[in-house]
């Protein structure tokens, strides 16, 4: 029998929270003896930009046998230490003030890590089994901190600091971990416990929050397991962080680090969902999803995940658009919004799509493989030269499920297409402790059309080739019919436009987009010029929109602006009003394709009973 092997052991220790310093000591068994390579993640899973975490390493030295040991650099977050037989320690000290939910951020209030920013990959030995001794702060600063993680304990007691361990480096950097004061509620839902802890001020009531998610956890584990109902974990984790102002999320394999508004959390007394509580309603729902759907079930491109570099695949917009598309109707389905909200909704994300002319130019598939270049890094062309897999995908989702129910009079749907990919590609994906399973297979990049056809019986592809690969516009108003609900777009008001996407910073009125082909790029004002008048007479934005509420579409105007402080004129001639919304609303009281897709027939399916 061959002994397992030695675990690396990493001591991680909120050193310095004034300094905002963490430090970390690796110990590795048995190095590699032709000399150990250690390298930090250049970006994490989930949020596909290279981040480079290795630039906030503030210190790094090698010993083996109490001796200090040679560490070459090999490129921005490689290291190399110097042939040694013994135990090799590496210690780190990080810098972490990035209140993100992407990194790690430590002050005197609480300490929050992805261990992508604070714990070395030991190269060849990324299966081994990772212990983790989290200290608590020195002093006094700490005295009632504790801490949350779905990480499994390994001694530490629940909520306490300790030992803890990680089946593999996978693992270790897929539980992020909170520490400081968090308030917190628990729930039972899909046959795993459930824990919402809240890091920062707040003034709500969580267990309103905790009966809320509690029908939008099971509706999840309903649709993916309709026979067991239950989650594919034993435990899991919403680490809420709330700020001032913030909206964002990162999905973990059974956990999720999320950052929302205070004042997005619901109050005591609130009745029904305000927009605020619905959308950070939304984003739970849609990284609980996650767990499911781009943690278990993945793109071929992800398996393994290459955390040095890229990753590309063009299937990001069914991960992150289903999962958009999902995360608001497991709300309507487990009965927490009703469906005049989540119509609402729909038509929000349908307007912000027609809002962007670069739906025009890029294909979904197209802005799934630059996720890395183009969607994570915006600039002021971004309007115009790409569309967001997540909204475009949300509604291509959409599309595909309304176009299956009614071809099969409500006998199939999307639905059957996740439960198919859940079955082939995610149900064996991890190993009961966490570790790559038996079978790690992710989506092949082809692989979609056939099983969608496979699970619905529904041949989809033509209609794929020209949403997906294509930029055709969506025919939502023409799908949309059958289900008794009508799809209107108009303009939000009758200002004519000005073809562009104003900006005010500081005391300057500048543009942040000149749209393509509109009156502000015909002219040649662009992004970037701060405007000063129009039709000689000084503007800020309140008395352009009020000087523009006078005119017609197809007036002309003259505009003055500064471009790198020369002043410039432009005649401009006025666009048709620029921001069209779209509204869907039901034609008819009752529809049963309708109630199937979000009525009682759907709410039943999700077990969420009576509520309404
Ligand atoms: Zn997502």
């Amino acid at each position: 029998m061959s002994r397992p092997p030695d675990p690396i052991t990493y001591r991680i220790t909120p050193a310095d929270p004034h300094a905002h310093l963490f430090t970390v000591t690796l110990t590795v068994a048995h190095p590699d003896p032709a000399g150990q390579r250690l390298a930090l993640p250049a970006w994490i899973p989930g949020s596909y930009l290279i981040r480079d975490f290795a630039r906030h390493l503030v210190s790094i030295r090698a010993e083996a046998g109490g001796r200090r040991l040679r560490l070459e650099r090999i490129d921005k977050h490689t290291w190399q230490a110097a042939p040694t037989t013994g135990p090799l320690q590496v210690h780190c000290t990080v810098y972490a003030w990035d209140l993100s939910v992407r990194t790690a951020h430590l002050d005197a209030t609480h300490g929050f890590y992805n261990a992508s920013s604070l714990c070395l990959r030991v190269i060849g030995q990324e299966s081994h089994r990772c212990t983790v001794l989290l200290e608590p702060p020195p002093g006094s600063v700490a005295r009632d901190w504790r801490v949350a993680t779905t990480l499994p304990e390994a001694g530490a007691p629940r909520h306490g600091f300790g030992r803890y361990e990680a089946p593999d480096y996978d693992a270790l950097i897929d539980h992020p971990v909170e520490m400081g004061t968090f308030a917190s509620v628990r729930f039972e839902a899909a046959g795993a416990e459930h824990e919402v802890a809240v890091t920062g001020r707040v003034d709500a009531d969580l267990d309103r929050l905790a009966r809320d998610l509690a029908p939008v956890c099971a509706a999840q584990a309903a649709l993916f397991e309709p026979q067991t109902r239950r989650a594919p974990f034993g435990r899991y984790l919403f680490l809420l962080t709330a700020v001032d102002d913030g909206y964002g999320g990162l999905e973990h394999r059974s956990s999720t680090a999320l950052l929302c508004g205070r004042n997005d959390l619901p109050r005591p007394g609130l009745g029904a969902p305000d927009d605020g509580y619905r959308g950070l309603l939304g984003l739970a729902s849609h990284e609980y999803f996650h767990a499911w759907h781009v943690k278990r079930i993945k793109p071929a491109a992800f398996v393994p995940y290459d955390l040095g570099r890229e990753n590309f695949t063009r299937l990001l917009w069914i991960f992150e658009g289903f999962t958009s598309y999902y995360d608001d109707l497991m709300l309507v389905r487990a009965g927490v919004i009703g469906e005049a909200d989540y119509l609402k909704g729909l038509g929000r994300t349908l307007s912000g799509v027609l809002r962007g002319p670069g739906r025009r130019v890029q294909s979904l598939a197209d802005s799934s493989f630059d996720a890395w270049t183009k969607y994570y890094r915006p600039d002021e062309n971004t309007p115009n030269a790409v569309v967001s897999y997540y909204a475009k995908g949300a509604l291509v989702a959409l599309a595909l499920d309304l176009s299956i129910r009614a071809r099969t009079r409500g006998r199939a749907s999307l639905d059957d297409a996740m439960r198919l990919m859940w079955q082939r590609h995610g149900r064996d994906f991890l190993a009961p402790d966490g570790s790559a399973g038996p079978r790690p297979s992710g989506l092949p990049e082809d692989g979609f059309p056939a099983l969608l056809e496979e699970a619905t019986g529904v041949p989809m592809r033509p209609a794929l080739a020209r949403w997906v690969d294509g930029t055709e516009e969506l025919p939502l108003a023409r799908l949309l019919a059958p289900f008794g609900i009508g799809l209107a777009t108009a303009p939000t008001d009758r200002t004519p436009s000005l073809g562009a996407r104003l900006a005010t910073r500081g005391a300057d009125l500048c543009v942040a987009t000149a749209y393509s082909g509109g009156a502000a790029q015909r002219s040649g004002l662009s992004a970037g010029d701060v405007l000063v008048a129009c039709d000689g007479l000084r503007v800020d934005e309140r008395s352009l929109k009020t000087l523009l509420t006078r005119r017609r579409p197809g007036d002309p105007v003259t505009v003055h602006a500064f471009r790198r402080d020369v002043l410039m004129r432009f005649e401009l001639v006025l666009d048709e009003p620029a921001r069209t919304e779209a509204t869907l609303a039901p034609l008819t009281r009752d529809n049963a394709l309708r109630r199937g897709w979000l009525g009682p027939t759907a709410r039943a399916l999700a077990g969420a009973g009576a509520r309404s």
